[in-house]
């Protein structure tokens, strides 16, 4: 199965409705979701900006300096004062405005997508599933296995995670019996966090992902004490 588009996400960012499918692999992809959350975050810091956040004409130095620089015939009779007219201008004054719009952050999609990077679109998801609570501990989560071109990893999240005051979380998987249990890694709480798996580690032998609480005890061993737990489906 592969992951949505990153065109498509853009989209649901801004508030277009997404096809079936996307909808379907974003309510089990925690990769996916977690996407979509970033981008919505940035396109939402977009529509925040108000006037006074757009760029200002600088002095009519900086505008004489770039004309030497790129040995253009004439500086501008005024001042650019705003986008709009240097919109409407030709030449090296377009990329000068596609500059001030970055350096305030206003650049928004094919931009956006290419700054935040398109790594997901190489991997392939094989195998994922809900996390659910344990012992009533109230949280939830999803855990999705993908192969990269360098090997598979294990992406956790389990949005809401409380920071432990004397001890962590530590990512598990095991067999289906939990007898076996391989420590993946260390989470922080309330991020979702990406472990590249171990080349060998066969995920049908061990498809149970398990989230502990550990203690800085020296004990490498399981603690008995899980917050959520799920069994890996390809
Ligand atoms: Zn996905």
């Amino acid at each position: 199965m592969l992951h949505c588009d990153e065109e498509d996400l853009s989209l649901l960012a801004l508030g277009e409705s997404g096809s079936a499918d996307d909808e379907a692999h974003l309510s089990t992809c925690a990769r996916c979701q977690s996407r979509l959350d970033q981008l919505s975050a940035v396109v939402k810091s977009a529509r925040a900006v108000t006037p006074g956040d757009h760029p200002i004409a600088p002095p009519a130095s900086v505008w004489a300096g770039i004309s030497t620089e790129l040995g253009l015939d004439a500086a501008p009779s005024g001042t650019v004062t705003s986008i709009d007219q240097a919109r409407s201008r030709r030449g090296p004054r377009l990329w000068l405005v596609a500059a001030s719009a970055a350096a305030v952050g206003l650049i928004v999609g094919g931009g956006l997508v290419t700054a935040l990077g398109t790594s997901g679109s190489s991997e392939q998801l094989v195998a994922s599933t809900t996390l659910g609570p344990i012992d009533n501990s109230g949280f939830s989560g999803t855990a999705t296995m993908e192969q990269g071109g360098d090997g598979m990893s294990l992406t956790v999240d389990v949005p809401g995670l409380p920071a432990v005051t004397d001890g962590y979380y530590e990512v598990w998987m095991a067999t289906p019996d939990t007898a076996t249990m391989v420590a993946i890694g260390t989470m922080r709480p309330g991020q979702p966090a990406t472990f590249p798996l171990p080349a060998g580690l066969d995920p049908t032998s061990f498809p149970v992902v398990d989230v502990s609480v550990e203690h800085f005890d020296g004990d490498a061993g399981h603690s008995v004490v899980s917050v959520v737990r799920g069994q890996l489906t390809t």
